[in-house]
C-alpha cells in the first residue's frame, strides 16, 4: 500500500510518499506560499537528487494538492502509476483536545470534533481541516487518518495536566495542559526501546524533542506522564522565537505598563522571544553556536539559558519518573547539536547522566549512543521521523487495526 503524508499549513502543504510496510520514501516535497506572490512546488522522489521546482500560481490548497498528485502520477520520473495505488493518506493535525488519545479515521464525527478544537489552535487546526478537505475531494478511494501531536499526552494524570486554576476554567473551557510533538515523543521512546533491547512497558525514558518548537516528556512504560507544552506550545523549553516558561504576571506587567494589546503581546512572546529574543540576533543554533565561539556574549548567553532550562527539566523529570533508564536528543538542534547535548548534561554525572565526550563530538543526524562507560542513563541520540509514525499509523488505521 501506498500511503501520502499531509501536513498542511496555513500558506503551505508538506507531503511524504511511502511504500508500505516496506517504509520505503516514494517521494517528498512541499508546496508553498499558496495563495501568495512565488507560489512554488518543491520535490524529489530520490534523496539523492536535488529538489525539482515547479513554479506556478497556487492559489489555494486544492490546487496545490492537484499539483503534488500531478506530480506523483503521471509525470516523468513519477512514482506512481495510479493515483489508486494511494490506500490511505495521514494527516497531521496538531489538537485533538481530549477528544482524542489516539489516531483516528476520519469521519464526519472525527471532523466535527477537530473543528470544536478550532478554539484550542486557532492557527493550526483549520489548515488541518483544509488539508483533509482537500485530500478527501481528490482521492475518495483512500482512507483519512488523523494523526495529533496532542494525543500521546492524554495518559497524563490530572495533577500534570491541571493548572492551579479556577476549577471551571477546565471544566466549561478545557483550559488544561495538553502537549505537543506527541507523535515525535512517541516515535523515538518506541525506537529507544528496540535500541535498548527492552519492552517499552519496562522502560522510563525521557525525551527531549528540540527543533524550532521544543518540549520534553517523561515517558513511563510506553506513556506520556508529563510535558513541558501546555495549553499551547508556547510553555516550557526556551524556543527559537518562543519565550517558554514565564511568570503569568508578565503578559500583564506588558498590557497595564508598557500599552501593549494582547495581538502584540502574542506576537512578542511567540515571535520576537526565545533565543532570537536573548541573543538580539537569531533563531537558529547553529548561527548562535558559531557567534558565541567568535565572541558574541549575548548568543553565549542565550546558549548557557537554553540549555539550563533543558537542564531543569531533566531534574524534573528525573523526580516524576523516580528512575531514568535513557534519554533521548532528537530533531534538529537535538540531533546535530554536540554543543548543547553536552552543555544539557555538564554536571549531571552524579544523577545518573552522562555522554562519552568522544561519541558525542561532531555526531550530526545519525542514531547512535553516546552513553558514557559508567553512566546510569542511556544517553540517545535519535533522529525522529513524524512523517514514517504518520505513515505506520495510517497504515494500520486503513488496514482496521
Ligand atoms: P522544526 O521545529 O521547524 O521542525 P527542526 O527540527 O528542523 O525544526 O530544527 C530546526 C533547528 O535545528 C534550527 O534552530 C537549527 O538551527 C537547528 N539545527 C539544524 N542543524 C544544526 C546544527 N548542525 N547545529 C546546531 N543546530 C542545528
Amino acid at each position: 500500500m501506498k500511503v501520502l503524508v499531509l501536513n498542511a499549513g496555513s500558506s503551505s502543504l508538506k507531503f511524504e510518499l511511502f511504500d508500505m510496510p516496506a517504509e520505503r520514501v516514494l517521494a517528498s516535497g512541499l508546496v508553498e506560499r499558496i495563495g501568495e506572490a512565488g507560489s512554488r512546488l518543491l520535490w524529489r522522489s530520490d534523496p539523492a537528487e536535488p529538489k525539482r521546482e515547479v513554479k506556478q500560481a497556487i492559489p489555494d490548497h486544492a490546487q496545490g494538492l492537484s499539483l503534488v498528485l500531478g506530480a506523483l502520477c503521471g509525470g516523468d520520473g513519477a512514482p506512481l502509476d495510479s493515483l489508486s495505488e494511494i490506500g490511505a493518506v495521514g494527516h497531521r493535525v496538531v489538537h485533538g483536545g481530549e477528544a482524542f488519545s489516539a489516531t483516528a479515521l476520519i469521519t464526519s464525527e472525527v471532523e466535527a470534533a477537530i473543528e470544536a478544537h478550532v478554539p484550542l489552535a486557532p492557527l493550526h487546526n483549520p489548515p488541518n481541516l483544509l488539508g483533509i478537505r482537500v485530500a478527501r475531494e481528490a482521492l475518495p478511494g483512500a482512507a483519512q487518518v488523523a494523526v495529533f501531536d496532542t494525543a500521546f499526552h492524554q495518559s497524563l494524570p490530572p495533577k500534570a495536566y491541571l493548572y492551579a486554576l479556577p476549577k471551571e476554567l477546565y471544566r466549561d473551557h478545557q483550559v488544561r495542559r495538553y502537549g505537543f510533538h506527541g507523535t515525535s515523543h512517541r516515535f523515538v521512546a518506541q525506537r529507544a526501546a528496540e535500541l535498548l533491547g527492552r519492552p517499552l512497558e519496562d522502560l522510563r525514558i525521557i525525551t527531549c524533542h528540540l527543533g524550532n518548537g521544543a518540549s520534553i516528556c517523561a515517558v513511563e512504560r510506553g506513556r506520556s506522564v508529563d510535558t513541558s507544552m501546555g495549553m499551547t506550545p508556547l510553555e516550557g523549553l526556551i524556543m527559537g522565537t518562543r519565550c517558554g516558561d514565564l511568570d503569568p504576571a508578565l503578559p500583564l506587567f506588558l498590557q497595564r505598563q508598557l500599552g501593549m494589546d494582547a495581538d502584540e503581546v502574542d506576537l512578542l512572546l511567540n515571535k520576537r522571544s526565545g533565543m532570537l529574543g536573548l541573543s538580539g540576533m537569531s533563531n537558529d543554533l547553529r548561527e548562535l553556536e558559531d557567534a558565541a565561539e567568535a565572541g558574541h556574549q549575548d548568543a553565549a548567553l542565550a546558549l548557557d539559558a537554553y540549555a539550563y532550562r533543558i537542564r531543569k527539566y531533566i531534574g524534573a523529570y528525573t523526580a516524576v519518573l523516580g528512575s531514568v533508564d535513557a534519554i533521548v536528543f532528537t530533531a534538529g538542534v537535538g540531533e546535530n547539536s554536540d554543543v548543547v547535548r553536552a552543555a544539557v548534561l555538564e554536571g549531571l554525572a552524579p544523577m545518573g547522566y552522562a555522554l562519552d565526550a568522544e561519541a558525542n563530538r561532531g555526531l550530526r543526524g545519525r542514531e547512535a549512543d553516546i552513553t558514557a562507560p559508567g553512566s546510569r542513563t542511556r544517553v540517545l541520540v535519535i533522529p525522529t521521523d513524524e512523517e514514517l509514525a504518520i505513515a505506520r499509523d495510517a497504515m494500520a488505521v486503513a488496514l482496521g487495526g
